[in-house]
């Protein structure tokens, strides 16, 4: 898929209206839109990634922004005690859907 048809890259330019939780110059932050858990955040690079599989060495960085973004969030979620679990879908087979690459911040089960 190309950046141009991206829905993440919609949101990022805010040309699809969103509501944002966070948002620095690498990294934003929004509700999944078919939540898997009480908590569902996706994690979204503002540079379009096609998958796990597309990182270069150049985006070692984008990886641990993701990554520190998610335990900020988690934190300001209220999930960070309670525990989470973030992980990647990664292509058809691992059950991506969305081809810019995200990382799922899922919690707040009782
Ligand atoms: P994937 O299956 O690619 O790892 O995850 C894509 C996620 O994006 C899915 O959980 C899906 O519910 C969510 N999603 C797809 N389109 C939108 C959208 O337009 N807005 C929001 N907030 N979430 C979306
Ligand atoms: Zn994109």
């Amino acid at each position: 898929m190309e950046k141009e048809d991206c829905i993440f890259c919609k949101i990022i330019s805010k040309e699809i209206p969103t509501d944002l939780l966070y948002e620095d110059d690498q990294v934003i932050v929004f509700k999944d839109i078919n939540p898997l858990a009480p908590v569902h955040l996706l994690l979204v690079p503002k540079k379009h990634i096609r998958s796990i599989n597309d990182l270069e060495d150049a985006d070692k960085t984008v990886v641990v922004d993701l990554i520190m973004a998610a335990k900020e969030m988690a934190a300001k979620m209220s999930v960070d005690k309670s525990g989470y679990r973030l992980f990647f879908n990664v292509e058809k087979g691992g059950g991506q859907e969305v081809f810019h690459l995200h990382l799922h911040l899922i919690g707040g089960w009782e």
